[in-house]
């Protein structure tokens, strides 16, 4: 089966205030092998949001190195974040990321010029296809504009907030955006992060779903990663035995875990 999650959120977020040794002590529980935390840094997050996005990054490795330390040769704890990708956003990440012994980068795209699809501001006066539309282009100028991240978070996430959920919508709808991302991320050795929470949020599906996942194997592209992108100890290996049994009917045969930075294959069984 799937042995990792590596997303993974806790307190050091400002969405979730799961504590940081409850997840270690539920990922054991569920036997997995090991765990990325992937805490939200989403730099000039928009301050009319009421949530910051942002961690003080040596408070936060310090309490992975005590939490490794106390579940020593139980689980292996890796330490990752997940950026929130702007378009304006270059060079900001770079003494962030430069300075820290990061294992695990996921760069995702939260806003579309400025404004988060969670909420119902984005999608209101705006026809629905052209919304979805906007995001994945947004996605494809952030991840042209930086090249410093390992996998490409959940790419499709845009369908979990689109009022019509993912029933309407396919790769085909979007499939030149959708190809011109692949491909992109194919030529800089970029993953594609596969996210269960999509499952959580009634999506019935994981973040990017089937179609986009087979194209990518198509268009050559062989790394993927998973995660369940929990913020509470119960969503941790959200819809694992549903993912599972999604990759291995598409042939998917390895994920990768990235440790200092660098994939290293798992066999999918
Ligand atoms: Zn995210
Ligand atoms: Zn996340």
């Amino acid at each position: 089966m799937i042995k990792s999650d590596c997303h993974l959120h806790t307190s050091f977020s400002s969405d979730s205030d799961a504590d940081m040794s409850d997840m270690v002590s539920e990922a054991v529980k569920c036997g997995l092998e090991t765990i990325c935390f992937t805490e939200h840094m989403d730099l000039q997050f928009p301050a009319k949001y009421d949530l910051e996005f942002i961690f003080d990054p040596d408070e936060y490795i310090n309490h992975i190195n005590t939490i490794k330390n106390t579940f020593k040769g139980k689980i292996n704890i890796l330490t990752g974040i997940e950026i929130g990708m702007k378009p304006n956003l270059t060079c900001e990440y770079e003494p962030l990321l430069s300075s820290y012994g990061w294992d695990y980068v996921i760069g995702s795209t939260h806003l579309i010029n400025d404004i988060d699809p969670y909420y119902d501001e984005y999608w209101e006066g705006m026809d629905e296809k052209a919304a979805v539309n906007k995001y994945y282009e947004c996605v494809y100028k952030n991840i042209c504009g930086y090249n410093n991240y390992d996998s490409l978070g959940h790419l499709d996430y845009i369908l979990r907030y689109a009022p019509s959920g993912n029933q309407k919508f396919s790769y085909r709808t979007f499939a030149d955006i959708i190809d011109c991302i692949l491909k992109h991320i194919i030529d800089c050795g970029k993953a594609l992060e596969i996210n269960t929470s999509g499952y959580k949020a009634g999506l019935e599906a994981p973040n990017p779903s089937a179609d986009i996942i087979k194209r990518y194997m198509e268009l050559g592209g062989e790394l993927f990663t998973i995660g369940s992108d929990a913020h509470c100890p119960k969503h941790i290996a959200y819809g694992y035995n549903s993912v599972y049994v999604l990759l291995a009917s598409l042939g998917v045969k390895y994920y990768m875990v990235y440790e200092n930075r660098k994939p290293r294959a798992f066999l999918l069984k």
